[in-house]
């Protein structure tokens, strides 16, 4: 018997579990499964069906009919519209259980005991990072956060309950300089208009600041405006940068920079495995986005690697070098590799600024590095982005065979992929397995395994 096709009709589904990243498995009253955001387990409620396959279908939720328990205010007004966080619907003590439940899930085959996740010190307000798009909102500027899948419209900020409140209190300041000068919000569709982007950089443990002002290059400013906004500035921020962007692409990109006032980067301090250390970023380089966070991430990475004074250690996918430079006081030498050129310079830098000087670092993709060298190493960090690792990367990392190899992930999916396949080629075993929250209010899960032979 062919089913009727359910799709653009409101029905009546049971919610199930919550399955990364985000997504609410629920059940159909014919017993199909419906996936469909912004539900907690156990709640019923109508949902408008948008795509209808033999087996499953997919939809939009319109109502909850009976509400869980777990289910709280969320703090932010704009939460569901904004793309920013979608999990402030259950506190975070439920948050924390979800993340938990779910790397137990999936790396349930490696048989290995998984602790609760490790909380974020902080809950709210912990992202020392935000790129704030300008636009334009009934004819008034306006600045803000892009609306949760699209690409032209946006929510304004504040309230922002994630970023630190000194970036949010920066981005108000700014936003009413730029008001005043009647210039317009850049504006993707046309390409016309000024302001584009705001990035705000914040040194949580150091209180540096950077606001870095994009625009457009097509119409000129006063003078009177970068002095009086630098002047205003002063009393919040270290580092002022106006950069210009032409390009079409919404990405924030620097064509030129000027640095305005103060010092061209911003530095950030972490105290990690008994030391601490100091970071300097540049206005386009990465760092991990939540400082105290990321203080007991390395921590953790560090204790599962139990490093010894002579080992040598590879840090693929090495970003700025943080993990490396951390690590290096404990060990006999560190070897960082990363695709982006800029990153490493910064790395480089940060090498000097420790006084560190038994680490090194290549500019490379992890693809191209492996070809070219045959080191061994006594370990192995690979930190790789959320696609995980390729199929030639794992198989150098068998073949290397080093005594453990610390595998940090941001894709818990990727993860329990790339271990099935290390696991398939035998030798390894996730002898510890590390689940760490760097996101809280939202469905992002960190994860660290370390993986040994013994
Ligand atoms: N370990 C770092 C950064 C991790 S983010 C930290 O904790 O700060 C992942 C990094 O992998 C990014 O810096 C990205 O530029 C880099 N990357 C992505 N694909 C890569 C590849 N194929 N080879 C090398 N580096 C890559």
């Amino acid at each position: 018997m062919t089913k009727t096709s359910k799709k653009n009709t409101v029905i009546e589904v049971l919610a199930e579990k919550i399955v990364f990243p985000g997504n609410v498995l629920c059940r159909c009253t014919d017993g199909i499964a419906l996936f469909c955001e912004g539900l907690l387990p156990g709640e019923t409620a109508e949902v408008f069906v948008t795509r209808d396959k033999k087996t499953f279908r997919e939809g939009k939720l319109k109502n909850i009919l009976s509400k869980s328990s777990l289910r709280k205010e969320p703090e932010c007004p704009s939460f569901g519209k904004c793309g920013g966080c979608s999990f402030q619907h259950t506190d975070y003590k439920t948050q924390l259980k979800f993340k938990t439940e779910c790397v137990r899930e999936l790396l349930n085959f490696t048989e290995t005991e998984i602790p609760d996740i490790i909380e974020s010190p902080r809950q709210w307000h912990y992202r020392n990072k935000m790129e704030f798009s300008f636009f334009d909102d009934n004819g008034k500027l306006d600045m803000g956060l892009h609306e949760k899948g699209s690409f032209y419209k946006y929510i304004g900020i504040p309230p922002c309950f994630i970023a630190h409140q000194d970036i949010v209190k920066t981005a108000a300041i700014v936003k009413e300089f730029c008001i005043k000068t009647e210039l317009r919000p850049y504006n993707n569709k046309s390409h016309e208009g000024f302001f584009r982007h705001l990035v705000l950089r914040k040194g949580i443990n150091t209180g540096d600041l950077s606001v870095n002002l994009v625009t457009n290059k097509t119409e000129t400013i006063k003078d009177e405006f970068w002095s009086e906004l630098t002047e205003e500035l002063k009393n919040y921020a270290s580092s002022v940068y106006w950069t210009h962007n032409s390009k079409f692409s919404d990405a924030v990109n620097s064509e030129i920079s000027s640095l305005l006032y103060g010092s061209p980067n911003i530095t950030e301090s972490l105290t990690v495995y008994g030391n601490t250390l100091k970071f300097s970023i540049a206005p386009f380089s990465f760092f991990q986005t939540n400082t105290k966070a990321a203080e007991i991430l390395y921590d953790t990475v560090i204790k599962c690697l139990d490093p010894k004074k002579e080992d040598c250690v590879l840090d693929m996918y090495c970003g700025t070098g943080s993990i490396g430079i951390c690590l290096a006081p404990h060990v006999k030498h560190v070897t960082g590799v990363e695709q982006i050129e800029d990153s490493i310079k910064s790395a480089r830098q940060n090498a000097v600024l420790n006084a560190i000087n038994n680490v090194s670092f290549s500019a490379s993709t992890a693809e191209n590095w492996i070809k070219q060298n045959t080191q061994k190493f006594d370990a192995v960090i690979i930190d790789p982005p959320r696609m995980g690792l390729t199929q030639p990367v794992i198989e150098h990392i068998l073949t290397l065979a080093p005594e453990k190899v610390v595998y940090v992930s941001c894709n818990p999916s990727t993860l329990a992929r790339d271990l099935k396949i290390i696991y398939a080629a035998g030798g390894y075993f996730a002898k510890k397995i590390i689940p760490v929250d760097m996101f809280p209010q939202t469905y992002h899960i960190e994860t660290v395994v370390l993986l040994s032979k013994t």
